[in-house]
């Protein structure tokens, strides 16, 4: 069946509310979208450019560590592809964020027509059009919002907002976004997914026979009752019975839902299922667990293997190097007057986590006092490498002359502990 692209993308039909899989779509989309959210407002995921300040997972990294910013986007990129490999274009149709708002749109504009009561040609219908329009311009500044709270403090993002002269720069960055985000809403929408998208043909490249897909079921072509419903209802505008890996097609499984739908009610189970193949043995009721996890070759096994390393050592350089370092060299210099004998020495203390860290200073095996500049204690910022002088100073009464002592030099923040030995020497 040919159908106009055109035409059903400026016309589409809302998805099923029931069925097997759009409820479930629903839920991930709208988990998603609260996620998006969420990232940059609670320090999930945040990158601001003028405070210096990198947020990954909730964790605070230094400037200094931003090329991690690289290896996190190399493993998003890396995890993207290994979902494709396992799962085809289920990404398209369940997470990404251009099919969110597409739905969004779409699904929109049919419960506006519906509660002004008015189709194309009626007078309500610019109405029905014009609150449209108004709730995607808002929407889109508020996406506007939230993506520039992924560069910028969120509160300066508000204040831009509200206030656009008293912040110029971040108030372009939110508004250029707006209106972009708007011109898609409005505008694109699908067009965007088969016409300027390069996931799609990138799936071309990737997808293989056992590659997982919405796919029409052949062998049973004869229960097919011609009724069109998964065409009408398909959001994409495509007739899923012209075969899989159609290019516009997103796997969003709106027609396996249809079709099951209308099917249904005559007893049958419909003719549109998620198969890894097309073979009737692929069936879901065939399949080992090995196979319904889309692990069919060696190739899949190594694509998760190689993720599950690469997050492992991104997560590992993330988090797992928050330990402080400490050493300390005598530098020859030793004094006595009334208050003890003094040993210098340079000491070299790395913080190693990613907040602000003062450290305690305390000796063991002696009853001495250590100073940096007269403090007894030292503060770093985060991840600071600093060298300071540091003076060791013990009675003359707990030494002889010419001994040498090993002491304990303790540096105890909340967050670290570190001991270094030191040699106390008592000239003769
Ligand atoms: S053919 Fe089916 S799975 Fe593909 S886009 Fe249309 S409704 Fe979604
Ligand atoms: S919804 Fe099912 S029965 Fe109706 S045309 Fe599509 S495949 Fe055939």
């Amino acid at each position: 069946m040919a159908i106009d692209l055109t035409d059903r993308i400026i016309q589409p039909s809302p998805a099923p509310k029931k069925g097997r899989w759009n409820p479930w779509r629903r839920v991930v989309q709208l988990l998603c979208g609260v996620l998006l959210v969420a990232l940059p407002l609670t320090n999930g995921m945040r990158l601001d450019v003028r405070r210096h300040e990198f947020y990954f997972a909730w964790h605070r990294t230094a400037a200094q560590d931003l090329l991690m910013l690289f290896w996190v986007s190399m493993l998003a990129t890396w995890a993207l592809v290994a979902v494709s490999v396992l799962y085809g274009r289920l990404w398209c149709g369940w997470v990404c964020p251009q099919t969110m708002a597409s739905d969004f749109a779409d699904s929109l504009k049919k419960r506006l027509d519906k509660a002004f009561r008015t189709r194309p040609g009626q007078p309500r219908f610019a109405l029905s059009r014009g609150v449209w329009s108004l709730i995607l311009l808002a929407m889109s500044v508020g996406t506007g919002m939230t993506v520039a709270a992924y560069w910028l403090s969120p509160s300066d993002v508000g204040h831009a907002a509200l206030r656009p002269w008293t912040d110029v720069p971040a108030a372009l960055t939110v508004y250029i976004i707006a209106a972009v985000v708007a011109a898609d809403m409005l505008w694109v929408r699908r067009k965007f997914c088969y016409s300027a998208c390069p996931y799609g043909p990138l799936m071309g490249i990737v997808a293989d026979k056992n590659t997982l897909a919405v796919r029409y079921l052949n062998e049973r072509e004869d229960d097919c009752i011609k009724c069109g419903k998964c065409v009408v209802d398909c959001p994409m505008g495509i007739d899923i019975k012209n075969g899989a890996g159609q290019l516009a097609c997103i796997n969003c499984g709106v027609c396996v839902d249809s079709c099951n739908d209308v099917l249904g009610k005559r007893g049958k189970a419909g003719l549109i299922e998620y198969r890894y193949g097309l073979e009737p043995e692929r069936a879901a009721s065939n399949l080992t667990w090995k196979q319904r996890l889309g692990f069919w070759d060696a190739t899949r096994f190594w694509v998760l293997a190689t993720l599950v390393v690469f997050a492992g050592y991104v997560g590992l350089s993330l988090f797992g190097h928050e330990k402080m370092t400490a050493t300390a060299i005598a530098n020859g210099a030793i004094t006595q007057d009334a208050a003890g004998i003094h040993n210098d020495y340079l000491l070299t203390v790395e913080n190693g986590t990613p907040e602000p860290q003062t450290y305690a200073l305390s000796v063991d095996g002696m009853n001495a006092r250590a100073e940096i500049h007269g403090a007894s204690t030292l503060t770093l910022a985060p991840r600071e490498q600093r060298a300071a002088p540091l003076i060791l100073t013990g009675p003359a009464t707990e030494t002889a002359p010419g001994e040498r002592k090993v002491v304990t030099l303790n540096l105890v923040s909340p967050k670290e502990r570190a001991q270094v030995k030191l040699v106390f020497y008592r000239p003769e």
